[in-house]
This record gives C-alpha cells, sequence and structure tokens, in this order.
C-alpha cells in the first residue's frame, strides 16, 4: 500500500493516469485530504464509487502514532511521533504572534556529529519517508483543531530544523516542501518555509536551482575553520571559504537572503574576538544573524554569560542579528532532547 501523503500532485497525477484515472482526480484527492480534512476514502463524494473503490485498494491514509504530547505553558508543544517501524521522531510546534510555527524532523537520528547537538548523540538510522513528513506537519494541525482563536488552527509556517540533515535526504525533503506549499495542499507559503543545513555545500549549490523561494539558514556556529573542525566533522569535508564561496553562488541565483545561526556557547565562540572574525567572514554577504542560546543537553557545554555583549557587538557594527527568543525551556524543546530521554527510559 502507498501512503496518499507521500505523493506531490503532479505524481499522484502521474499515478491516476497509470491506473486509468482521470489526472483531475489528484487534485480532488488533494483538497480532501489537506482541504476538507477527511480522513478517510469514503468521504470523498465527488470521486465515483468505483474510482474510490480501485482507490482504497492501492492507497491509504494512515497516519503516525502520537506517543507523547508535551504542552508548555507558553504554548508550545511538542509530540513524539512512533512511525510503523517503531523508530520515534521529535515535532515542535511553535506558536507566534505572527502565525503557527512546525519545527518537523527528517531523519530518524543524524549523523552529522555536531559535538553540542543532542540529535547527533544517535547515528542516522535512516531517511524520513515523504508522507512523514507531511504528517508531521498536518497532526500537529489536526491537534489544533479545539482551538478557540480561529487563528491559531491553521499551520503558517514551517522550520526544517528538527532531528536530522536535511540535505542529507535531499529529494525526500524536496518533495515534502512541493506538498506542503502546493496551493491544493496545505498551501504554506514558500517564505513561510525555512531550511536549516549544516553546510552540505553540494547540495546548497543544487538547492539554488530548486523552483520555490525557501529561506535557507546556515548553521555556521563558529567563525574560523579550527573552532568549526573542532566541533563540527562536516567542516572538515567542506571548510569555511567553500561554505561561503557556495552561499555567495546561491545568492547569486536567488537574491535571496541567508540567515546564518550561530549558538552561543560559553567560552568557546562567544568573545568579542569571535564577533570580529565572524564580521569579517560575512562581510559582503547580504545575511541575518540569528543568535541562539545554547540548550544544554549534554553537560559539555554550557550557555554563554555573553550574549548580549556579543549581540551588541553585531548590532554596532551593522550586522543584522537577533537573539532569539526561548520557547519551551520546560519541555526539552530543543531538537533531540525528548527522543533521547525517551531511549534512555527503555
Ligand atoms: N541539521 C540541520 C538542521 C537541524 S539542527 C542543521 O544543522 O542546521 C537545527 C539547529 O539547532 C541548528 O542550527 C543546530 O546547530 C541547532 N542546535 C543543535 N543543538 C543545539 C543546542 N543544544 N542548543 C541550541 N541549538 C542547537
Amino acid at each position: 500500500m502507498l501512503n496518499l501523503y507521500g505523493f506531490t500532485k503532479k505524481q499522484l497525477e502521474e499515478k491516476m493516469i497509470s491506473l486509468n484515472q482521470k489526472p483531475f482526480r489528484a487534485t480532488q484527492m488533494f483538497e480532501w485530504i489537506y482541504k476538507k480534512n477527511v480522513l478517510s476514502f469514503d468521504e470523498m463524494t465527488n470521486m465515483g464509487n468505483d474510482n474510490v473503490k480501485l482507490i482504497k485498494e492501492i492507497f491509504t491514509l494512515d497516519h503516525l502514532k502520537i506517543q507523547k504530547e508535551q504542552i508548555s505553558q507558553d504554548g508550545t508543544r511538542k509530540y513524539l511521533f512512533k512511525l510503523d517501524d517503531d523508530n520515534c521522531i521529535e515535532t515542535v510546534l511553535m506558536n507566534y504572534e505572527y502565525g503557527q510555527s512546525v519545527c518537523i524532523s527528517t531523519q530518524v537520528g543524524c549523523n552529522m556529529g555536531c559535538a553540542f547537538c543532542a540529535s547527533g548523540m544517535h547515528k542516522k538510522i535512516r531517511n524520513l519517508e515523504v508522507y512523514e513528513m507531511v504528517l508531521q506537519v498536518l497532526m500537529v494541525q489536526e491537534q489544533l483543531q479545539n482551538e478557540e482563536d480561529e487563528n491559531k488552527r491553521r499551520i503558517s509556517h514551517v522550520v526544517i530544523m528538527g532531528i536530522g540533515e536535511p540535505f542529507d535526504n535531499y529529494d525526500n525533503v524536496m518533495n515534502f516542501i512541493q506538498i506542503i506549499n502546493d496551493p491544493k495542499g496545505l498551501e504554506i507559503g514558500a517564505r513561510h518555509i525555512t531550511l536549516s543545513t549544516c553546510g552540505i555545500v553540494p547540495k546548497i549549490l543544487e538547492f539554488a536551482h530548486f523552483p520555490l523561494q525557501i529561506n535557507l539558514a546556515i548553521s555556521l556556529h563558529f567563525p574560523t575553520d579550527e573552532l568549526r573542525n573542532k566541533y563540527m566533522p562536516i567542516n572538515r569535508r567542506y571548510p569555511l571559504d567553500v561554505l561561503l564561496s557556495s552561499i555567495k553562488s546561491y545568492y547569486k541565483e536567488t537574491s535571496r537572503r541567508i540567515t546564518f545561526e550561530y549558538i552561543l556557547l560559553d567560552q568557546i565562540n562567544d568573545s568579542i574576538t569571535c564577533a570580529k572574525q565572524l564580521i569579517e567572514l560575512i562581510k559582503g554577504i547580504n545575511c541575518y544573524v540569528n543568535l541562539i542560546p545554547m540548550n544544554e543537553s549534554n553537560g559539555l557545554f554550557k550557555r554563554s554569560s555573553r550574549s548580549k555583549i556579543f549581540f551588541d557587538y553585531l548590532h554596532q557594527n551593522n550586522i543584522n542579528c537577533t537573539l532569539r527568543r526561548e520557547q519551551g525551556h520546560d519541555i526539552d524543546a530543543a531538537c533531540g532532547q525528548l527522543r533521547i530521554k525517551e531511549m534512555q527510559k527503555k
């Protein structure tokens, strides 16, 4: 059986044609599952009984299992989903003034091995399938249907920043983006979707040609090769000059401003010297720097006590930057933390 949530509209049209069905059935099915939120094929009343019967033999609308839901005082929610093979993944909902944002996982585990990151403590078991990513968004939205405020019932933003490296699961992630962006699908605007990568250069170059205007964030975190090599193994493969030049090509192609993420780690990358090196490194790039307070997950690293000084220094030097506001501190909402706790229990 094929999970319907794994198909882009184009793929579904092709599938319909191969089944001797009219391609417009694909649009109808999209509208039923993403606009009218039906959970069974029998509710698809405009498709004809015989067609529904055929479709039911081929596709499922199976969902993931919600293993755990945690709701924080600030409205942040964290979900642990159980997959068919019993692996677990995490998804986080964040509530902002501008809308409801979901942070999705792209892999079970991660192979990038960043020293400060909880997700990487467990190696990649497998890539997520397209439907497993789509269902993270759809199922969190389903959980919001009882919200009093109608505006809170819809997911308006998606960040691809959960467990896993999205560019290590490139094709599935691109199909996922097309499905959630489709006007007949969840219709989440491209500018409301952000993908974060640790810096897999060939994929950054490929992504520059992806037809949708998705926001790209780079987990930079360190301003020199010496530091970055030490804490982010990917840098030994694609050092800073190579990474930065791929970002310049990306900008040339897309004219889209890039975001640099920078976790402030106590006594490691939070000095004024580091701030100066960072400014020098990104000079001339149309970018935005997102300073992230460290989520203390493994005891080896501490949150910086100098984040405000670092922020002010960048600001004074005309760098567009923000010091990220934190949410969900009380529910282990940093990537990978909940999953690890759950695994440790076993
Ligand atoms: N693999 C991708 C996306 C997942 S990580 C990437 O590396 O960008 C999403 C973001 O959370 C990255 O910027 C990552 O470096 C950051 N992150 C990892 N561990 C963290 C921690 N303990 N505290 C705060 N941010 C963390």
